[in-house]
């Protein structure tokens, strides 16, 4: 479709499906990390969101190259979990620092262009963590919590320009992240989600697509949940 796209995190996991979807449509599509390797096809940018000006550089290096951005997917995430007692206040601050702020420093980068444009799509990955937290993820669920907070402010300020921004919210995807999990906690998501098995990570881009597609027009501010019923509780 001929679309400029980026993408946080789009290298790995959900990230590089949602890359590959939107290739496959026939956007442009840029691709923010860290490390690693990037996709072939895609714009590679080396990125850390935590960084102000590493952000505002891949956006002007995805504008010279795509034009203005016209569909954010603000999915870099990590996790770093540790029972409340024992979690010190740097790790807190980081994983906020990447999941939230992370998406605020895009999000207000990409808001420019956007209102240039009067045009666009925020659409932010947030968890199932966020709303049912975790034992031992207070750190990772506030982060996706605060997702939520920021997308439907965004959609408040944000409407009169043309622009939505969305969230979907995955329950288990079968990424690196996944594995990284601890067996019973796996083994405990998975006993919860209806459908019995953790979704792919294309089944994550699919609803991405969606709500960056002229089909999605009238809807902002929600909340997808893809989570294979996780999010019904036990
Ligand atoms: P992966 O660990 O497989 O991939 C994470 C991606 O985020 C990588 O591309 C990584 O790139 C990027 N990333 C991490 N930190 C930064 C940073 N500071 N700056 C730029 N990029 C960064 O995770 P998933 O694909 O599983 O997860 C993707 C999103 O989906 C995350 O937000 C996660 O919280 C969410 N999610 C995942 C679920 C799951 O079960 N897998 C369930 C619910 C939500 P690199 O390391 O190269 O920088």
């Amino acid at each position: 479709m001929n679309r400029s796209v980026l993408i946080t995190g789009g290298n790995r996991g959900i990230g590089r499906a949602i890359t590959e979807a939107f290739l496959k449509a026939g956007d442009r599509v840029a691709v923010a990390h860290r490390g690693g390797d990037g996709l072939p096809g895609a714009l590679d940018l080396r990125c850390d969101v935590t960084s102000t000006e590493q952000v505002d550089a891949a956006f002007t290096a995805a504008e010279s190259a795509h034009g203005p951005v016209e569909i954010l997917v603000s999915n870099a995430g990590i996790t770093d979990s540790a029972p409340l007692a024992a979690m010190a206040e740097d790790q807190f601050g980081r994983v906020l620092d990447t999941n939230l702020t992370g998406a605020y420093r895009v999000a207000k980068r990409a808001s420019r262009g956007m209102v240039r444009l009067r045009n666009g799509r925020m659409i932010f990955i947030s968890s199932v963590l966020g709303t049912g937290g975790r034992r031992g993820a207070a750190n990772y669920s506030a982060s996706k919590a605060g997702l939520v907070g920021l997308a439907r402010s965004i959609a408040r300020e944000y409407a009169g320009y043309g622009i939505t921004a969305n969230l979907v919210t995955p329950g288990l995807v079968r990424t690196e992240m996944m594995e990284d999990m601890p067996e019973d906690m796996r083994r405990q998501l998975l006993d919860r989600t209806l459908l019995r098995r953790p979704a792919e990570p294309e089944e994550i881009a699919d609803a991405v697509l969606w709500l960056a597609d002229d089909r999605s027009r009238y809807v902002t501010g929600a909340e997808i949940h893809v989570d294979g019923g996780l999010s019904l509780g036990a």
